[in-house]
Protein backbone atom coordinates (compact mmCIF):
# COMPACT_ATOMS: atom_id res chain seq x y z
CA UNK A 1 0.00 0.00 0.00
CA UNK A 2 1.14 3.73 -0.85
CA UNK A 3 0.57 6.08 2.10
CA UNK A 4 -0.16 9.44 0.41
CA UNK A 5 1.18 11.52 3.44
CA UNK A 6 2.55 14.89 2.64
CA UNK A 7 5.38 15.31 5.22
CA UNK A 8 7.04 18.27 4.83
CA UNK A 9 5.48 21.81 4.58
CA UNK A 10 5.14 22.97 1.09
CA UNK A 11 5.87 26.99 1.22
CA UNK A 12 4.41 29.01 -2.13
CA UNK A 13 7.25 32.05 -2.90
CA UNK A 14 5.40 35.48 -3.00
CA UNK A 15 8.09 36.68 -5.87
CA UNK A 16 7.47 34.00 -8.81
CA UNK A 17 4.44 31.95 -7.14
CA UNK A 18 5.81 28.69 -7.30
CA UNK A 19 5.36 26.26 -4.21
CA UNK A 20 8.61 24.76 -2.85
CA UNK A 21 9.89 22.97 -0.07
CA UNK A 22 11.42 24.82 2.95
CA UNK A 23 13.96 21.90 3.21
CA UNK A 24 15.65 22.59 -0.08
CA UNK A 25 19.27 23.47 -0.30
CA UNK A 26 19.73 27.33 -1.37
CA UNK A 27 15.71 28.19 -0.02
CA UNK A 28 16.07 31.67 1.41
CA UNK A 29 12.93 31.95 3.55
CA UNK A 30 10.30 33.30 2.21
CA UNK A 31 11.31 33.39 -1.00
CA UNK A 32 12.55 30.24 -3.11
CA UNK A 33 16.16 31.49 -4.27
CA UNK A 34 18.14 34.23 -3.47
CA UNK A 35 16.73 35.27 -7.07
CA UNK A 36 13.19 35.87 -5.77
CA UNK A 37 14.62 37.31 -2.66
CA UNK A 38 16.50 39.62 -4.73
CA UNK A 39 13.60 40.71 -6.81
CA UNK A 40 11.85 41.78 -3.57
CA UNK A 41 14.48 44.08 -2.55
CA UNK A 42 14.49 45.72 -5.33
CA UNK A 43 10.55 46.33 -5.33
CA UNK A 44 10.95 47.76 -1.99
CA UNK A 45 13.35 50.17 -2.96
CA UNK A 46 11.64 50.81 -6.44
CA UNK A 47 8.63 51.77 -3.45
CA UNK A 48 10.97 53.65 -1.34
CA UNK A 49 12.95 55.88 -4.03
CA UNK A 50 10.03 55.45 -7.27
CA UNK A 51 6.90 57.46 -6.44
CA UNK A 52 6.61 60.08 -8.81
CA UNK A 53 3.74 59.67 -9.99
CA UNK A 54 2.18 60.28 -6.61
CA UNK A 55 4.42 63.12 -5.67
CA UNK A 56 3.39 64.90 -8.91
CA UNK A 57 -0.01 64.41 -8.45
CA UNK A 58 0.00 65.73 -4.88
CA UNK A 59 1.81 69.01 -6.02
CA UNK A 60 -0.73 68.85 -8.72
CA UNK A 61 -3.41 69.40 -6.15
CA UNK A 62 -2.14 71.42 -3.83
CA UNK A 63 -1.21 73.89 -6.98
CA UNK A 64 -4.75 73.31 -7.89
CA UNK A 65 -6.38 74.89 -4.21
CA UNK A 66 -3.88 77.38 -4.25
CA UNK A 67 -5.36 78.82 -8.27
CA UNK A 68 -8.64 78.45 -6.02
CA UNK A 69 -8.02 80.45 -3.57
ZN1 LIG B 1 10.49 32.38 -6.27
Amino acid sequence: MKAEVQLGIKLRCPICDRAFDDNLTGVVLPFCSTRCKQIDAKRWLNEEYGLPYESEKIQADSENDAVSF
